[in-house]
């Protein structure tokens, strides 16, 4: 064995990181012990780490099962960053290519080889297998995504059984499997169908703190919520939606606001899928859009918001599909648009269902979703206890915690529901009930003379919405049923007669509308962002010259750090946690480089500053359009009479306002318009003109958004 000082110095030297992830340095103790192991993380808890660092302390081969090319691909691709000699065998490869790397690993060159269970399990590998064991010995079988191996697991493989035998015939050999699925079931089922022995188990908590979860509700403004969600998130996207023909319209609608998006569904040939794919990773695109056939094997870190479109189908496809966001422990957030009508058509497809137990699953599986949707509770709270995980809730990251639901006493409004519903005979759904309480004339009512009925227009006082609300609340309270022959017609119930016989409350959550919190304007904070974006940009050149994906080079978290901290020296860039020794040498130079020349040119901007106080004092031609400006003279008519062109005008009073000087911006801009642009600014942020015209209209002209534009700056610095 290798000799390190201590495991936090070989992962500084190998990996960069300061620090290990919870349950990481147990399990790298154990492995290193040669102990079998089971290895329960979720999605980004850095199970990775857990056998690449044993590997390069051990002596011998790891052998690493994966059950998918691209991601094996990914994983030696960030390996290689990190000069760790890494390699991978599988049907991408031509047979020369095969040879040279078997070689490589006779030759005792590679550390860690990734394979796919069938190439593994040939019978022409095997021999292949037993002289690398005798030469160089094998270390260790690591088996990622283990859970391909149980029937019970989401994507099961029957080529995972077979590893099995992997144990009978290197019986000395330790194992780890590694998986992030959460259910006892499947756990055990890895032990046993892949003969673990005595197998040390690590389960981690399946809480992602980073994640931020939040539900909106999808109403008719939900395309440009999502549009502002995009814009003011910095970095990666994914948005979910069940179909294609949803996947396609809504990236159409998204390149037609200039998003940089791609879509990826089942109806896309395998190289358009592929291509997509890897622009994305690559971040050559930004969103993309996709059913959820996208994602699986997909490792990329930075991902900062997962949406949700349409409702997932389960809270475990939904933890695993959110869960993707944000695997670099970076704040990211994760949305779900949640409706009712999009129940409808959910429903509508589970009874399409013929098996009757599957639709009985289904059904509660969408109830638990309803729920979660619905709840109040911290939304942790609730996903965790599904994994059968207590938490105690007040994440303080979620919007329930952040923005609690005040719950209202609607006790007489239900009272007034049921007792309509009863007055209705039980023969009738939502719709209708809302229509007598609020006194709708319409045929329907005319046609059964419910105008007659004593709670005909008793509920005129509250919206069609607000009285949805309660019904939806009354059902999911268990206070009202509702038939499931598709008519979804309302039924009583004992509970809905203790309502009624005011012995039982109703307390429902009135939903506030939230609005995306918006990043602090404060010129520190756009400093900061200048820096990022040059440290990105150098990146992505760096990522494309090796055809790797940017983080690759440096997480995201790196970048920040280099941004707090503005290294000067190698050494003190050296220190910051995701560079390693072998990162430190290759693109060091080249980062200092970066964030020297920023700071230079911020020193000379503010000595600029500094020797010209005389920046605040008008031009004479300046003085000139004041004056007009004042005497009440409009643009037209002032360039008119300094025979200057209108927009020279406009610049002039836009450098007056920056100057703080009394530009009335009443008579410049109509008053609608200025507080339509206004508003638009403070949505979209400091962002060049074109696309803030293109957020507006042709309504509006250039000219106005500039002097707006520049009144907006003023305030917001003050
Ligand atoms: P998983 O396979 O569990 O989803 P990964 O092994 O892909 O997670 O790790 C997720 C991310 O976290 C990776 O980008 C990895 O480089 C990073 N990571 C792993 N361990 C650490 C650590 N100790 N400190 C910082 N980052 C880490
Ligand atoms: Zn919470």
């Amino acid at each position: 064995m290798l000799q390190y000082p201590n495991l936090e110095q070989a992962l500084k030297y190998h990996f960069g990181y300061d620090q290990f992830r919870p349950g990481q340095r147990q399990i790298i103790e154990d492995a290193l012990q040669n102990r079998d192991l089971l290895v329960v993380m979720p999605t980004g808890g850095g199970k990775s780490l857990c056998f690449q660092l044993p590997a390069l302390i051990k002596k011998g081969l790891t052998v690493v099962v994966s059950p998918l090319i691209a991601l094996m691909q990914d994983q030696v691709e960030a390996l290689r960053n990190n000069n760790i000699s890494a390699t991978f065998l599988n049907s991408s490869l031509n047979a020369y290519q095969v040879r040279s790397r078997e070689e490589a690993i006779l030759n005792g060159k590679v550390r860690l080889l990734y394979v796919a269970p069938e190439r593994l399990l040939s019978e022409r590998f095997l021999p292949f297998l037993d002289l690398v064991n005798h030469t160089v010995g094998i270390s260790t079988f690591a088996i990622d995504e283990a859970h391909c191996v149980s029937e019970w697991g989401h994507d099961f493989r029957p080529e995972y059984r077979q590893l099995k035998s992997l144990r009978s015939r290197y019986p000395n050999v330790p194992t780890i499997a590694l998986t992030a699925t959460a259910t006892v079931r499947v756990r055990s089922d890895i032990i046993q169908q892949i003969g673990l022995k005595q197998p040390s188990i690590h389960i981690a908590s399946f809480n992602r703190q980073n994640l931020y979860y939040e539900i909106r509700p999808k109403t008719k403004y939900a395309y440009a919520e999502l549009l502002e969600l995009i814009r003011d998130t910095e970095g990666s996207a994914i948005i979910y939606c069940l179909t294609r023909k949803k996947v396609d319209e809504l990236t159409f609608k998204l390149q037609n606001d200039k998003v940089s998006v791609l879509a990826y569904h089942a109806g896309l040939t395998d190289e358009e899928r592929s291509n997509n794919q890897t622009r994305f990773i690559r971040d050559d695109a930004r969103v993309m859009v996709a059913t959820i056939a996208f994602g699986m094997g997909i490792n990329k870190p930075d991902v900062r918001l997962v949406i949700h479109f349409d409702i997932p189908r389960n809270l475990e496809s939904y933890y695993q599909e959110s869960g993707r966001a944000g695997r670099d422990g970076e704040p990211s957030r994760c949305t779900i648009f949640f409706s009712f009508g999009d129940i409808k058509t959910i429903e509508w497809s589970i009874n399409q269902k013929t098996d009757a137990h599957e639709q009985l699953i289904a059904k509660q599986q969408l109830r638990q979703m309803i729920d979660y949707a619905e709840g109040t509770d911290c939304r942790r709270t609730i996903q965790l206890s599904y994994f059968g995980e207590r938490f105690l809730g007040n994440c303080d990251n979620c919007d329930n915690c952040r923005h609690p639901k005040p719950v209202e006493d609607w006790t007489i409004e239900a009272m007034k529901f049921l007792s309509c519903v009863a007055r209705c005979k039980e023969r009738f759904g939502m719709l209708h009930i809302i229509d007598v309480l609020r006194g709708a004339k319409n045929q329907k009512i005319t046609q059964y003379e419910h105008e007659k009925l004593s709670t005909y227009g008793i509920g005129k006082d509250r919206s069609v919405d607000e009285w949805r609300t309660l019904g939806r609340s009354l059902l999911h309270q268990g206070l009202l049923e509702q038939t499931n022959d598709g008519y979804s017609v309302l039924k009583l119930n004992a509970h809905s007669w203790e309502v009624m016989r005011r012995q039982r409350k109703v307390e429902i959550a009135v939903s506030a509308n939230q609005k995306v919190v918006l990043l602090e304007d404060n010129p520190k904070a756009a400093e900061a962002e200048e820096l990022l974006h040059k440290l990105r940009s150098l990146r992505k050149q760096l990522a494309d010259e090796q055809s790797v994906p940017p983080y690759v080079i440096f997480h995201d978290s790196t970048l920040k750090l280099m941004v707090q901290v503005q290294p000067k020296t190698l050494v003190e860039f050296g220190k910051l946690s995701g560079v390693g020794s072998h990162k430190l040498a290759q693109y060091g130079e080249k980062f200092l480089a970066e964030i020297r020349g920023y700071r230079q040119d911020k020193n000379s901007e503010n000595q600029s500053v500094d020797y010209t106080p005389s920046l605040s004092l008008m031009s004479g031609t300046e003085l000139q359009t004041l004056q007009l400006h004042q005497q009440g003279l409009s643009v037209g008519e002032i360039a008119k009479q300094r025979k200057l062109s209108p927009s020279t005008v406009v610049s002039h009073l836009t450098r007056l306002i920056e100057k703080n000087q009394p530009v009335d911006l009443n008579l410049l801009v109509p008053l609608e318009h200025h507080q339509k642009i206004w508003q638009v600014l403070e949505v979209l942020g400091d962002i060049p003109l074109t696309p803030l015209k293109e957020q507006l209209g042709t309504a509006y002209t250039f000219d106005e958004i500039r002097l707006v534009k520049e009144k907006w700056r003023k305030e917001k610095r003050k």
